[in-house]
């Protein structure tokens, strides 16, 4: 095989890794937005505007609480959790379709027994997301079912 060439088709190899693919652990501080999440770039094609990552938290992890002007298309791809998006939370399980418009709050929590997949696509060319301000979070908080969820 052509070592220049970028391979068309990378096997699966088993417990959600690709090969070629790195998986890229999150780190974490005690100021983390996020728990317990790793990260890996599945496709990042010159000749595509888009890229699709795949994310894993641990049981009980979450993703960032963040907002944007991109949009993300999601696929749980693994296990069960919860979504939150702009101030409604719903449970999601394998295999739903999120769909995050722009500037929604989101973030996604894995439930306490299982971890929890999810495919993300998303533009490459892409703003820095935002993270709620101490007013903004205390005024999703007004909301009980967002402060629960946040709560974890
Ligand atoms: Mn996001």
């Amino acid at each position: 095989m052509d070592s220049e060439k970028p391979d068309l088709v990378r096997a699966f190899r088993s417990n959600y890794r690709w090969d070629g693919v790195s998986c890229q652990p999150y780190k974490e501080d005690g100021s983390a937005p996020f728990k317990d999440i790793s990260r890996q770039v599945l496709f990042h094609e010159p000749d595509m505007g888009c890229e699709l990552r795949y994310f894993e938290m641990d049981a009980g992890g979450h993703s960032t609480l963040e907002r944007h002007e991109h949009a993300h298309a999601v696929m749980i791809l693994r296990g069960n959790g919860t979504c939150l998006l702009g101030d409604t939370v719903r449970p999601v399980r394998t295999f739903d379709l999120i769909s995050i418009p722009a500037w929604t709050w989101h973030q996604l929590r894995a439930n306490a027994g299982e971890p929890m997949g999810f495919l993300c696509m998303v533009n490459q060319q892409r703003d820095r997301p935002q993270l709620p301000t101490a007013e903004q979070l205390a005024s999703m908080k007004a909301n009980s079912a967002v402060a629960e969820f946040l709560a974890g």
